[in-house]
């Protein structure tokens, strides 16, 4: 089956009820036959509901689909994206080991990744996602996950996707690739060799900012790569002597459920979980509609006189427009550009009428972020030039409104 009916029906199987939507199972807990049957779920001889905090109904969906518009083997649902990357992050790494990851990454991702996870005991190593070398030369024995972003929030860089899973496999670290911005339409990172495949659901997956959650996907590739973690291929005695590659064909998965989600709990409500297949239900035509918008737009602002720079990665003057082509089938709904300064910025801000303010992408709705006055704010003027975020620049995530309207809203507040 192709992915715009993958997304509509797999994974559901209808009850007698015949419920044409997939029904939002609230429970928490779920009913034994007996006590035979309780032991031989507990014991894992058998597939069944225990408790919502390790599995449910309605959540099984989202995942099984996720899975298969992925190309993965097995899928978990957690409760933020955030909670998704820690957890791969965490199923992989022990006190001691370190992490490779790319300089282009979400800020949260940076955050965990050299504070948080520094507490633990673990280093982050930075490399540059389009220049594979930078990634050789950091990794070393003690290197358990290479983390990057497909396209990057908020640069808009492209990974070098060939160059990066070169490196991995030949070290044998695992490979985590943050696919938010870019999402299965645009690309399938683990048909390309990625090992895991993390989201954040609450924003091109749901479409319309009411909901947060975040997804994990496993690779056909990791189960061989984990041979080599302890973690995997020991016996875990929460699970009375469990070896995670002996039992599991998706070991990665089934790990982070069994251990990290029971352990730490961070479970997806099966609420959001059925908003979340809604969301997939119409991903196609909504990704396809915010790439034509925002490329229309990009073209717009780039011959406008008062714009300094447009970023967009289908834009042929774009520094990633040769890897945006090798590797994406749309450029995506998020662009920036450079203004004169962060007057001319606020000047802007203030009078668009259909864009809202709001640090937030992909929405339904067209959204606008000013980095210098809100994300970045604490920085000096040269952090922020280091940082690649000139004070006058604006980031665009493009809604599904009609792009006539968006434009003339754009033109409107640039004159
Ligand atoms: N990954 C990317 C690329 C993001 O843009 C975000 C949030 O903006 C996250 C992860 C974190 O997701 P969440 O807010 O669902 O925790």
């Amino acid at each position: 089956m192709k992915d715009a009916t993958l997304a509509l029906h797999y994974g559901y199987e209808k009850d007698k009820e015949k419920a044409m939507q997939v029904p939002i199972y609230m429970s928490t807990a779920y009913e034994y036959e007996d006590t035979d049957h309780a032991a031989r779920l507990f014991n894992l001889e058998e597939e069944g509901n225990i408790y919502t905090r390790i599995g449910n109904p309605t959540t099984k969906v989202f995942e099984k689909r996720i899975m298969a518009l992925e190309r993965g083997v097995d899928a978990l649902a957690v409760s933020s994206g955030m909670g998704a990357i820690y957890y791969s992050l965490a199923n992989l790494v022990k006190s001691g080991d370190n992490i490779a990851i790319s300089t282009k990454l979400y800020g949260g991702s940076i955050t965990l990744s050299t504070q948080t996870l520094k507490n633990f005991g673990v280093e982050a190593r930075f490399f540059d996602p389009q220049n594979p070398s930078s990634l050789e030369k950091v990794i070393d024995k003690k290197t358990k996950a290479i983390l990057f972003e497909s396209i990057a929030n908020p640069s808009l860089v492209v990974a070098d996707f060939d160059g990066i899973v070169e490196v991995a496999d030949r070290f044998g670290v695992v490979t985590i690739c943050d696919n938010t911005m870019a999402t299965p339409y645009s690309i399938k990172p683990i048909e390309l060799g990625v090992d895991v495949v993390v989201h954040s659901a609450s924003k091109y997956i749901v479409g319309n900012g009411s909901a947060i959650g975040g997804v994990i996907v496993e690779g056909k590739g990791a189960k061989e790569k984990l041979k080599n973690y302890t973690q995997f291929n020991s016996p875990d005695e929460s699970y009375h002597g469990l070896v995670y590659l002996d039992k599991f064909d998706a070991p990665f998965i089934s790990r982070a459920r069994l251990g990290l989600l029971r352990d730490f709990g961070a479970v997806l409500s099966p609420f959001n979980a059925w908003l979340f297949i809604l969301g997939l239900e119409t991903l196609h035509l909504r990704i396809e509609r915010h790439s034509n918008s925002a490329l229309k737009i990009a073209k717009f602002l780039k011959k406008h006189k008062k714009v300094k720079k447009v970023n967009y990665p289908f834009l042929k003057s774009d520094e990633n427009y040769t890897l945006a082509k090798k590797y994406l089938k749309y450029g995506g709904g998020i662009l920036s550009f450079e203004l004169g300064s962060y007057e001319e910025a606020k000047e802007f801000v203030k009078k668009l009428k259909i864009f809202s303010l709001v640090t937030n992408i992909a929405d339904s709705k067209s959204l606008i972020t000013h980095p210098a006055s809100t994300t970045h704010q604490q920085l000096s003027k040269e952090e922020l030039k280091n940082a690649g975020v000139p004070e006058g620049l604006v980031r665009l995530s493009i809604g599904l409104e009609d792009v006539d309207d968006l434009i003339e809203d754009l033109r409107e507040a640039l004159k």
